[in-house]
């Protein structure tokens, strides 16, 4: 069982910016609006992921660490319409399995709270605390006790880097949510929590790319569209702030890629890359989210017709500011 969780964990805890996906989507998935990260040494020594959710009951604290315990589908039909993030059941085994995590939960209908804490995912404690609700979730010494793969992580800054993004794109895909994000101590992002996409675009890119902002709005039979790309003049020389939410969840798909880009290559010719914000509502039967349980990437069917549908409107939009 400690071997299986080990193995799995190998699938779904990649580095530390996957454990803040996994713990900053259960979050979501416990309807907080307001959660909190912490990192120390770019989620090597320590993540905290701190949220305002429902919380995880007393009595079921341990289940939650165990192997295939969700509590989010009921039964097989709701993998074809899944709201949650979550439903695989594997993330908190997987995490502990690897790591030193404390667990410090207080659900929304009890009085007092329950701290749990575990060791390569043997449970060494647990303790009845008084605690705000929601769920608290301290990761330490990720990969402590598999040092073949504690070899493989990076340098601070670029772990750092690639949980910083993760948090941005959770972070526009839900402008409903206040996210902070600390570093060694130092607050290096904070999101209002608003509501407005271009608050939290704010809040991260600052006026520069605020003032430059092109809004993206349009809908057919298929497809609802909105967000924002931005003027040609602000292009980057990376893909690194191209953001895509299909039904609420931050994904890569290659027609998505191509549309905007191509939009822009035929207008302006540079060989640039834009920044993109955008949601994209489609009938979730169009939509595969499990091509792989924690890489982003989506499959469409109709993929080219999206593709098509998003360019010429962007080009349109794109058209209409050039005016
Ligand atoms: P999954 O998200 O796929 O259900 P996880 O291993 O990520 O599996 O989580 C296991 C269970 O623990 C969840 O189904 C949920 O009931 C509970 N849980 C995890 N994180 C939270 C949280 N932040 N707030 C409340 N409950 C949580
Ligand atoms: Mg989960």
């Amino acid at each position: 069982e400690q071997i299986a969780n080990q193995i799995s964990a190998g699938e779904v805890v990649e580095r530390p910016a996957s454990v803040v996906k996994e713990l900053i989507e259960n979050s979501l998935d416990a309807s907080a609006d307001k959660i909190e990260i912490v990192i120390e040494n770019g989620g090597k020594d320590l993540i905290q992921v701190i949220d305002n959710g429902k919380g995880i009951r007393s009595n079921q604290i341990e289940l939650a660490f165990s192997r295939y315990a969700t509590s989010k589908i009921e039964d097989v039909n709701d993998l074809y319409s899944l709201r949650t993030l979550g439903f695989r059941g594997e993330a908190l085994a997987s995490i502990a399995a690897v790591a030193k995590v404390i667990a410090k939960s207080c659900h929304k209908e009890e009085k007092e709270g329950v701290k749990l804490v575990l060791n390569g995912g043997e449970i060494i404690e647990k303790e009845t605390i008084g605690y705000n609700k929601g769920l608290e979730i301290t990761v330490k010494d990720l990969f402590f006790n598999t040092p073949a793969r504690y070899k493989y992580l990076k340098k601070t800054s670029t772990e750092a880097a690639h949980i910083s993004r993760i948090i941005t794109a959770a972070a526009l895909a839900r402008p409903d949510v206040k996210f902070t994000l600390d570093h060694n101590g130092n607050r290096t992002i904070t999101t209002p929590g608003s509501k407005s996409l271009k608050d939290v675009i704010y809040s991260i890119y600052g006026e520069n790319v605020f003032d430059k902002l092109i809004s993206v709005e349009f809908k057919d039979n298929f497809i609802e569209v909105s967000g924002f790309v931005v003027e040609p003049d602000i292009m980057r020389s990376s893909r690194q702030h191209q953001y895509y939410f299909v039904n609420g969840r931050p994904v890569y798909n290659k027609f998505l890629r191509l549309s905007v880009e191509e939009a822009y290559k035929e207008l302006f010719g540079i060989k640039k890359y834009p920044l993109i914000f955008l949601n994209i509502d489609l009938n979730p039967i169009l939509v595969d989210v499990n091509v792989h349980p924690t890489k982003r990437e989506v499959k469409f069917s109709r993929g080219k017709d999206i593709k098509k549908t998003i360019k010429s409107n962007v080009k349109n939009i794109l058209i209409k500011n050039k005016e």
